[in-house]
C-alpha cells in the first residue's frame, strides 16, 4: 500500500519509540501529546490530501521505482515536467494553506550526488539510496531534514572548532555500518515522522573528511534524542483568533546524536568529502526553487490580505494602498518567474534528476524573499494599529461587551463587524504573534539565509563575460 491513510499514519506513530523532551517534559506518545496536537493535525492533512478527490491529482504521483502511486512526498522527480508540476502545486496550495512540506522531497539531491561518487569511486551509495526510497515509497513514510548543524564558532571548519561534536560526524566504522556523534538543528516536525535523513549543511576540505555523513535512519534509533521547540500554534487555539497557526504549525528539534549506529545499508556518504561540494550545489539548485514558490505563494497571501481589509475599512482606491498590492503582486511574480525560469532551463544529470537553474532560482528567492519581510510591515500599516491593539476573543463572545465591540469595530457599513475582526486576527497573526515570527524567519532563514543566495548567484554568473563587453564598447584591449 504505497498511499497510506492519516489512521495508518497515526498507528505508524505510535508504534515508534523516540526520544522526545518538549517544554521540559520527557513525552512518550506524541499522538496523544497537546503539545504536538496542532502538527499532528496537520501532518494527517497531508495524508488526507491524497484521499480527497480535488487534491488527489496534485498530491499522488506514479512512481516507476514500484511502479504504483506514491505520495508527493516520497517520489524522486526526474525530468523538468516533474519539477513544474511540483512547483505549481506548491505554488496553488501555499497560497491557502502555507505549506506543502516541500523539505519532504529534499533527499532528492542525494539521488544524484549517490550516482556521481559511485561513478568515480565505484562504491554502491545510489543503489543504497534507490532501495530507501522504494521502501519509502511502498509504507509511504515521511522523514525530516537533518542538513543544518550547530556549526559552533561560524569562522571555522569543523574539524578546528573547540569540540568535535558541533558538526555531525563519523567516529568509528564497523564491518556492519558507522557510528556517528554530534547534532543538527532545525529539524522541523522530526517526531512527527518515521526517517531522519541527515547530510553536510556546507562544503568540506579534506581534513573534514569524517563529517562528509549521509544517510537516513528510523528516528527511534537508539542514542537520538530530541529536544522539541513547540510551534506557534497556542495549545488552545480557536478558529476565530487562530486562522494561521490552526493550519500551519511545526514543532522544531534540536536532534542530538551519541554514538547512533547507522548500517551500512543506511549510509549514503561517507567520507567523500570532495562531493560534499556537489551535494550543496544539488541541494540549493533544487531547495531554493522550492523556497521561492513558497514565499512568492505566501506574498500572494499577503496581498489578499491587504486587498481585503483595505475593502473593509474602505480605503480599497487609497491610492499608496493600491500600489502597496501592485508592489506585492509584482515581486510575487519575480519569485515565481524565476522559478519557471530555472526550470526552464533545468539540465538533465545522467541519474534523471534535473537540476534547476542556481543562479536564476536563487535570484528569484533573494529578491522575493527581502521583500516579503517588507510586505509584512505594509500589511500591518494597511490594516492600521488594531492588529495588536484589539480586544480579545472571549471578550467579543462576552454578551456584556460584545455590542461595543460590535459597534466601534465596524468597517465599512456592509461588512458584518465580525467578519473584519476574523480578518484582523488572521493579520495579527501573520504579523504580530509568535505565529508571526516564525513565519517571517521562515522566509529568511529557512534553507539558508539570504546571503547564501547571494553568493550562488555571484558564483554561476558570468561576470567575465559582462567585463569583456564593456571592453569591448570602449575600445580596450589590454589583458590588465
Ligand atoms: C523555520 C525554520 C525551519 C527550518 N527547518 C530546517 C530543517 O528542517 N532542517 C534543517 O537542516 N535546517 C532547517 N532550518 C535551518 C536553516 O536552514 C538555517 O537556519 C539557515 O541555513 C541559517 O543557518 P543558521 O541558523 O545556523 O544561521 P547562521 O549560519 O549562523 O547565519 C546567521 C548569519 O551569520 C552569517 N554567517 C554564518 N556563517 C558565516 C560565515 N562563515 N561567514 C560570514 N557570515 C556568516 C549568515 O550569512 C547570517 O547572516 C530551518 C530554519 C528555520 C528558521
Amino acid at each position: 500500500m504505497a498511499i497510506r491513510t492519516k489512521e495508518q499514519y497515526l498507528d505508524s506513530l505510535r508504534k515508534q519509540n523516540p526520544r522526545v523532551f518538549i517544554a521540559g517534559e520527557q513525552v512518550t506518545d506524541v499522538v496523544n501529546s497537546s503539545y504536538f496536537k496542532s502538527s499532528l493535525e496537520e501532518n494527517c492533512k497531508f495524508y488526507d490530501w491524497m484521499h480527497d478527490p480535488e487534491k488527489r491529482d496534485d498530491f499522488v504521483c506514479w512512481s516507476p521505482l514500484i511502479n504504483e502511486e506514491v505520495s508527493f512526498w516520497t517520489h524522486i522527480r526526474q525530468g523538468k515536467d516533474e519539477w513544474r508540476k511540483m512547483v505549481e502545486v506548491m505554488k496553488k496550495n501555499n497560497a491557502r494553506n502555507f505549506c506543502s512540506f516541500c523539505m519532504g522531497v529534499g533527499p532528492a539531491a542525494i539521488w544524484a550526488v549517490t550516482y556521481e561518487i559511485d561513478k568515480t569511486k565505484g562504491t554502491n551509495y545510489h543503489e543504497r539510496v534507490k532501495e530507501f526510497f522504494k521502501k519509502m515509497q511502498k509504507s509511504d513514510d515521511r522523514f525530516c531534514l537533518g542538513l543544518m548543524d550547530p556549526k559552533g564558532d561560524r569562522s571555522l571548519p569543523p574539524s578546528r572548532q573547540a569540540d568535535p561534536d558541533l558538526f555531525l560526524h563519523i567516529v568509528d566504522r564497523t564491518p556492519d555500518g558507522i557510528i556517528v556523534n554530534g547534532a543538527k538543528m532545525h529539524t522541523s516536525s522530526a517526531p512527527l515522522t518515521h526517517y531522519i535523513f541527515c547530510a553536510p549543511c556546507g562544503r568540506l576540505g579534506e581534513e573534514d573528511r569524517d563529517y562528509a555523513v549521509s544517510f537516513a535512519i528510523p528516528i527511534d534509533t537508539k542514542g537520538i534524542t530530541f529536544i522539541t521547540r513547540p510551534s506557534p500554534c497556542p495549545l488552545q487555539p480557536t478558529e476565530m483568533t487562530n486562522p494561521a497557526s490552526i493550519r500551519h504549525n511545526m514543532v522544531e528539534c534540536l536532534t542530538v546524536f551519541d554514538n547512533v549506529f547507522v548500517p551500512w545499508e543506511n549510509v549514503f556518504m561517507a567520507g567523500e568529502w570532495e562531493f560534499t561540494d556537489r551535494f550543496i550545489y544539488l541541494f540549493s539548485s533544487y531547495a531554493r526553487i522550492a523556497k521561492a514558490t513558497c514565499v512568492s505563494a505566501r506574498t500572494d497571501m499577503i496581498a489578499g490580505a491587504a486587498a481585503l481589509i483595505a475593502d473593509y475599512n474602505g480605503v480599497s482606491k487609497a491610492s499608496h494602498i493600491r500600489s502597496k498590492i501592485n508592489d506585492m503582486a509584482i515581486s510575487s511574480q519575480i519569485g515565481w518567474g524565476c522559478v519557471l525560469g530555472a526550470i526552464a532551463n533545468a539540465v538533465e544529470h545522467p541519474s534523471g534528476f534535473s537540476i534547476p537553474d542556481i543562479s536564476i532560482g536563487n535570484a528569484g528567492l533573494y529578491y522575493t524573499r527581502l521583500r516579503f519581510v517588507e510586505f509584512l510591515g505594509m500589511l500591518m500599516e494597511i490594516a492600521g494599529g488594531a492588529v495588536t491593539t484589539m480586544p480579545l476573543e472571549a471578550d467579543y463572545v462576552n454578551p456584556e461587551t460584545r455590542p461595543l465591540i460590535e459597534k466601534y469595530f465596524k468597517g465599512k457599513e456592509s461588512v458584518p463587524t465580525e467578519d473584519r475582526l476574523r480578518l484582523l486576527y488572521f493579520i495579527q497573526e501573520l504579523t504580530a504573534s509568535r505565529f508571526g515570527g516564525y513565519f517571517l524567519s521562515s522566509a529568511i532563514c529557512a534553507v539558508g539565509t539570504p546571503e547564501t543566495n547571494r553568493l550562488e548567484v555571484m558564483r554561476n554568473y558570468d561576470l567575465r563575460t559582462q567585463i569583456e563587453n564593456v571592453k569591448d564598447i570602449c575600445g580596450i584591449n589590454s589583458q590588465v
